[in-house]
C-alpha cells in the first residue's frame, strides 16, 4: 500500500496570530515545490483562521490541537468542531499527551472528541503513547491498546477512512530523547497489526501512522526509513520555517 507521506507540526501554546501567520505563510513559500508529502501546521485555535487564511491557496494544511466534543452550548471557553472546521482546519490533533496530562483528558472523551471531528468532516490526528514508567513496567502494548481500542470505541469501519494515527512515547516529548529505531519499528508494526485485529487489514494498510517525539533534521529520515512509519507529528523543531521545512525535505 502506497501511503501518502505526512508530516505535521503542533505549535502548541506558541506565536500570537501575527507570528503564527509570519511562519505559516514563510513555510507555505519554503513548501512550495513539495509535492509528495502532505503537510500540516496546528496553531493555537485563536490564530488558526488567520493562518487558514493565509495558506489559502498554499499547499500546506491547517488543523487544530484540541475540540470540545458537545455540538454547542454552555461550555465557557470550548471550541466546537464545526467551529473548527468553520475556521478552515481539515485536521484535529486529539489525545495529546499534553493534554491528557495537565487537561484530564481521559480515553472517554479522546473517542467523543475523535467522533465529534470525524461528525464535522475534520481528520483527526489520534496520538497515543506510554510513559516512561509504563515503558520501564513492561506496559507499553497493555497501554497502546487500550488507548487505541477505547479511543475508537463504538467507530465502524467505514467511519475511520480519514483517521490518522500518532505514536508519541509521552518521555520522548519535548525531552531532546527520541525512541530507538527498533523501539518505533516494533510498536508501529504492532499499531498496524492491532488496526487489522479491531477493524480490516485494508484499513490496517490505508491508515498513516506517524511518529512523534522529539524528530528534528537530524533523525528524521533514520525514521521515516521504517517501514509502518508514514510521517513525523513535530513540535518543537515546526516552530521555526526553516527548521521544519528540513524535516519535511527529509529525502533530499
Ligand atoms: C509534540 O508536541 O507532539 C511533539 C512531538 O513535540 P516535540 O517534537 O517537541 O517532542
Amino acid at each position: 500500500m502506497n501511503r501518502r507521506p505526512f508530516i505535521a507540526g503542533n505549535w502548541k501554546m506558541y506565536k500570537t496570530g501575527p507570528e503564527a501567520v509570519q511562519t505559516a505563510t514563510q513555510l507555505a513559500g519554503l513548501c512550495s515545490n513539495i509535492k509528495n508529502t502532505e503537510v500540516m501546521i496546528a496553531p493555537t485555535n485563536l490564530s488558526l483562521p488567520l493562518v487558514a487564511q493565509a495558506l489559502k491557496n498554499t499547499d500546506v494544511k491547517v488543523g487544530a490541537q484540541n475540540l470540545y466534543f458537545e455540538k454547542q452550548g454552555a461550555f465557557t471557553g470550548e471550541v466546537s468542531a464545526d467551529m473548527i472546521k468553520a475556521a478552515g482546519a481539515e485536521y484535529t490533533l486529539i489525545g495529546h499527551s499534553e493534554r491528557r496530562q495537565y487537561f484530564g483528558e481521559t480515553d472517554e472523551s479522546v473517542c467523543q472528541k475523535i467522533k465529534a471531528s470525524l461528525g464535522a468532516g475534520l481528520k483527526p490526528v489520534f496520538c497515543i503513547g506510554e510513559t516512561k514508567e509504563q515503558r520501564e513496567q513492561g506496559n507499553t502494548y497493555f497501554v497502546l491498546d487500550k488507548q487505541v481500542s477505547d479511543g475508537l470505541k463504538g467507530l465502524g469501519l467505514g467511519e475511520l477512512s480519514d483517521l490518522v494515527l500518532a505514536y508519541e512515547p509521552v518521555w520522548a516529548i519535548g525531552t531532546g530523547l527520541t525512541a530507538g529505531i527498533e523501539q518505533v519499528e516494533k510498536v508501529h508494526k504492532h499499531l498496524r497489526s492491532l488496526l487489522e485485529k479491531l477493524f480490516s487489514s485494508d484499513l490496517a494498510d490505508r491508515t498513516r501512522i506517524l511518529y512523534g517525539g522529539s524528530v528534528k533534521p537530524e533523525n528524521v529520515k533514520d525514521l521515516m526509513g521504517i517501514e509502518d512509519v508514514d510521517g513525523a507529528l513535530v513540535g518543537g523543531a515546526s516552530l521555526d520555517a526553516e527548521k521544519f521545512i528540513n524535516i519535511i525535505k527529509y529525502n533530499e
